[in-house]
């Protein structure tokens, strides 16, 4: 179906706004010209507004959100540092996973999925680290496998309480700029995030917000990095260049998107974001279908994932909806392969655009015999919509 667009309703890559595909296709500089840094300074800088950091330091690999883990890792550890982190969906997982291939040893947390960082258990394993050999703390934020939001400044109230020196590193590749985040208040030591989620780029960058403690961490950290090198990045990046070649036109599609998302206001942003979700959330409860998220607290506001009812298969729905109705979701990961399809709503999205996903995720379930009453989700979510904009316009 190649008529009218594509309904892109996976929780990354995103819709790309017009205003960012027009900055993309732009001429190339020299990046080692005198007048790059002039375009490169006010970006570092503005990106700090993003995480909402005064001391933090930004930097840009041209990588995706995985490169900027390693990043992380590779420029605050040595070789069998313990990290402590919890397990509750695939990229928790895969975090952990290369850690423990990166040589570090993992304090790996099993948590059901459908739940996030457990903070109980977090306080427990901190608290008879008497010796403080735990030297980081990994949470993610938002796990895009199940839909899971956790608590990041309860994470740093366990640490504070307990006076706990570990360093506090937070993969918020599918929250910041779509969920709240808040670098320096909640104390976060490296923040990761990629581009092609709240961001509303294509792939192609990885971003780490790096604390001064981070920095200072640097020093011990026995890994080797070369490419991935922090101190490579701020040696060059004072001045506005690069040790490599960035990745211009990406560069560019992201001062279009900090410029949207400061516009817009990102509390605005925020709003929205949980605006949108709400309504997908009422039509999960109009088709009587429930969340792989465990609680309300738990429940992210830029992904869904909805479990089929038993007996069901769920890649029957993603099938239909990307072959019969141009739509399409996400999968579900791992354990949850056949049992969940995710909505992504997060990016270049509004009410009627959501509308029209759940619209087609109706029709997708009736067309796999799933016994939903036509309507009944759209219905929800017209309500939770016109409910949240008559709010608003008082
Ligand atoms: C997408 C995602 C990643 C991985 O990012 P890539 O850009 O695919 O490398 C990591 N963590 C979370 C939470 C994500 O949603």
């Amino acid at each position: 179906m190649d008529q009218g667009k594509h309904f892109l309703f996976i929780p990354g890559p995103t819709n790309v706004p017009d205003r960012v595909l027009r900055s993309l296709s732009q001429p190339m500089v020299d990046h080692r010209g005198a007048n790059f840094p002039e375009f490169s300074k006010p970006l570092l800088q503005d990106l700090k507004k993003l995480f909402k950091t005064e001391d933090g330091e930004v930097f840009i690999f041209p990588s995706s959100g995985t490169g900027a883990w390693e990043a992380t890792l590779l420029n605050t550890l040595a070789p069998g540092d313990r990290v402590l982190c919890s397990r509750f969906g695939t990229f928790s997982h895969l975090w952990i996973d290369m850690c423990e291939r990166l040589g570090l040893k993992t304090d790996a947390l099993e948590v059901e999925w459908g739940e996030g960082v457990p903070l109980e258990q977090y306080r427990k394993v901190l608290e008879r680290d008497e010796q403080h050999e735990i030297r980081a703390v990994l949470a993610c934020h938002n796990e895009t496998a199940t839909g899971v939001t956790s608590n990041l400044a309860g994470v740093r109230k366990v640490l504070d309480d307990l006076n706990h020196p570990a360093l506090l590193f937070v993969d918020g590749v599918s929250s910041i700029g779509s969920i709240d985040f808040r670098m320096d208040e909640w104390g976060v030591d490296c923040a990761v995030t990629g581009s092609q989620k709240g961001l509303m780029l294509p792939a192609g960058l990885g971003i780490v917000c790096a604390s001064q403690k981070a920095l200072e961490a640097r020093k011990q950290a026995g890994l080797s990095r070369c490419y991935f090198d922090f101190e490579d990045m701020r040696a060059t990046n004072a001045d506005g260049w690069f040790p490599y070649t960035p990745a211009l036109s990406l560069l560019y599609g992201l001062r279009e998107s900090l410029d949207m998302l400061f516009e817009e206001g990102l509390d605005n942003v925020f709003a929205r974001h949980h605006r949108l979700a709400d309504g997908v959330r009422a039509a999960v409860r109009g088709w009587g279908l429930s969340l792989c998220a465990k609680g309300p607290e738990w429940e992210s506001d830029t992904v869904s994932a909805i479990y089929v009812p038993e007996g069901h298969d769920a890649k029957a729905v993603i099938h239909n909806a990307y072959h019969t109705y141009n739509l399409a979701l996400g999968a579900g990961l791992m354990q949850l392969a056949g049992k969940v399809f995710r909505i992504g709503h997060l990016g270049d999205l509004n009410d009627l655009m959501c509308l029209g996903a759940i619209s087609g995720v109706e029709m997708a379930m009736r067309d796999a015999g799933i016994p939903i009453e036509p309507g009944s989700g759209v219905a929800a979510a017209q309500e939770s919509y016109r409910k949240a904009a008559a709010a608003a316009s008082k």
